[in-house]
């Protein structure tokens, strides 16, 4: 543990990014990281250092954001102990070979399985926000995967950079598994080195950067981006329900929050009804005002509350509830703004901050329309309404996920990422696992399989036709892509094999 005081974030020297990359990479090609055994002792052992640092963890969080202890315990140490419970548990599972399906009988005999592979030595950018959840949430998937990584956290988030890095070295074997701290130089210097996947958790614009530098190496990246998400709330919604839950949603980290809505698109005749319920949940939430509240966040740093002050200040919308900023103490109070057009400065970029714009609308129809113009593939998307509502809007929209009738919320072991211009790629539970694989195919073909490889091999002449007897499929459709009916009858001259009737004859 570590005194009230956490030292000041020092940026790795330049000059020895390469080096830490070096090493690490050697460990992978010298197998390190591969033995089951050996990874699962690495996230026991990052457990145990959560654990031991969790006070520390709450005050970094405190420091860089003024996050409540409460937010901190549920979805950083937390989050993170659950992680790595659920994956250690489940390893020896998903490591397993797995059996291939849909295989002809001849390749059967081959015993086609696929490995779950590292993929290598891989980075993981990390961002400010959920400074622990989001850096380390992608490491425990990429150690259980096999990999050798580097962690580099967020500089925006100093302190718990820091203590982030504290825990990987109390915990992890260093020859495998290092954090490089920096901010963008530093983590130009990386981009510059040749990696086996690069997981960046951040804005777009950013994303677009390393995207471009992965690019030279062909280097997969996972992207988890922002979203300029939409609430759509039909005349069948229950207001109570959408302003309780959608004040959360900008609330939670004064609402730096990637998954929370950006603004609300509210069928008019439940406006003043949604509005009312508004200001009765802000009272119930913070009966002293957020200001003087102990559960609510700070804007992370000037630059990003500059930037929320500007979209307020730029807004032509009637502010409705708070409205109040205090720049010393990082402050933006959560805001209720009423707009009346989805170009208004609240609605058309991520605010990532405690605003909540609402534009009345006429009806679903012109909800859908607006939320797809604005951005047609958010992170998040929150129809609020009934059943048969929601279904309308999730079948006319796309987005990374889908929360009915809540805001932000997002299952923990459920895969999450974006689409389009909200990313690519998914983790979380058994998908962080599975996102830093690579799904080798293997066979093995006995040698007495060779009378029927035989097969393939010069001369062809009277080959071709007892292949195409044996492999053809007999498609099921017609010319005019309808799909044929005379199902038993094919049934029965294929003798059941789905395959060409001169195959079943043969049979
Ligand atoms: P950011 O893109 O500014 O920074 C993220 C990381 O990129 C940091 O580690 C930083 O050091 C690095 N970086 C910044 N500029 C760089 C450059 N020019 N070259 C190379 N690296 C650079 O993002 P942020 O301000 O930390 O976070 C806010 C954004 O992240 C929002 O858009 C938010 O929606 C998104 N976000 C997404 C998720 C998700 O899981 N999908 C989670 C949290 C935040």
């Amino acid at each position: 543990m570590m005194g009230d005081q956490i030292p000041s974030l020092q940026f790795s020297p330049l000059e020895e990014i390469s080096a830490c990359t070096s090493t690490t990479r050697k460990s992978f090609l010298e197998h390190r990281t591969r033995d089951v055994e050996f990874r699962l002792v690495q996230l026991r052992k990052l457990y145990w250092a959560i654990k031991d640092h969790e006070e520390d963890i709450v005050r970094a969080c405190a420091l860089d954001l003024n996050k409540p202890r409460f937010e901190t315990e549920i979805a950083e140490s937390g989050w993170l102990l659950n992680d790595i419970v659920f994956t250690t548990r489940n390893l020896h599972k998903w490591v397993k070979d797995e059996k291939a399906h849909d295989i002809d009988l001849p390749f059967r005999f081959m015993k086609p399985k696929i490995r779950k592979d590292p993929l290598g030595c891989v980075l993981v950018i990390g961002t400010f926000n959920f400074p622990f959840q989001l850096t380390l949430g992608p490491v425990i998937g990429a150690i259980a995967a096999g990999n050798a990584v580097v962690i580099k956290p967020s500089e925006n988030a100093p302190n718990s950079a820091v203590i982030i890095q504290k825990i990987c070295e109390a915990s992890l074997d260093p020859l495998c598994y290092s954090v490089v701290q920096g901010g963008v130089t530093e983590t130009q210097a990386l981009l510059a080195e040749r990696w086996d996947k690069i997981f960046f958790t951040g804005g777009a614009n950013v994303g677009r950067i390393i995207a471009k530098a992965a690019a030279p190496y062909l280097t997969p990246v996972v992207l988890e981006l922002g979203g300029i998400n939409p609430a759509i709330v039909s005349k069948t919604a229950d207001p109570r329900l959408v302003a309780r839950r959608m004040l959360w949603g900008k609330t939670v980290n004064a609402g730096q929050l990637c998954t929370s809505q950006n603004y609300l698109l509210i069928d008019k005749s439940l406006v003043p009804q949604v509005i009312e319920e508004f200001k009765k949940a802000y009272k119930e939430f913070y009966p002293q005002g957020a200001k003087k509240s102990p559960d609510y966040s700070r804007i992370i740093n000037k630059p990003h509350f500059q930037r929320l002050k500007s979209m307020l200040d730029n807004s032509t919308g009637k502010i409705l509830v708070g409205g109040t900023v205090d720049e010393d103490d990082l402050f933006i109070e959560p805001t209720v703004v009423q707009v009346d057009s989805v170009k208004d400065s609240l609605c058309a970029q991520e605010s990532f901050g405690p605003f909540i714009p609402i534009l009345p609308v006429e009806d679903l129809d012109e909800a859908i329309t607006l939320a797809n113009s604005v951005q047609s593939t958010p992170l998040g998307l929150y129809p609020f309404g009934s059943k048969a509502d929601v279904a309308k809007i999730i079948s006319s929209t796309r987005s990374g996920g889908v929360s009915c009738n809540d805001a932000a919320l997002h299952i923990p072991t459920l895969p999450f990422g974006g689409v389009g211009e909200s990313g690519y790629g998914a983790y979380r539970g058994r998908s962080s696992f599975d996102v830093f694989v690579h799904r080798r195919p293997i066979t093995s073909s006995p040698s007495w399989l060779e009378f029927i490889l035989a097969f393939r091999y010069p001369p062809y002449a009277g080959k071709l036709s007892k292949f195409k007897a044996f492999s053809e499929l007999v498609p099921d459709f017609d010319r005019r892509g309808q799909k044929l009916t005379v199902g038993w009858l094919r049934f029965i001259l294929t003798l059941g094999g789905g395959q060409s009737v001169k195959a079943g004859a043969g049979r």
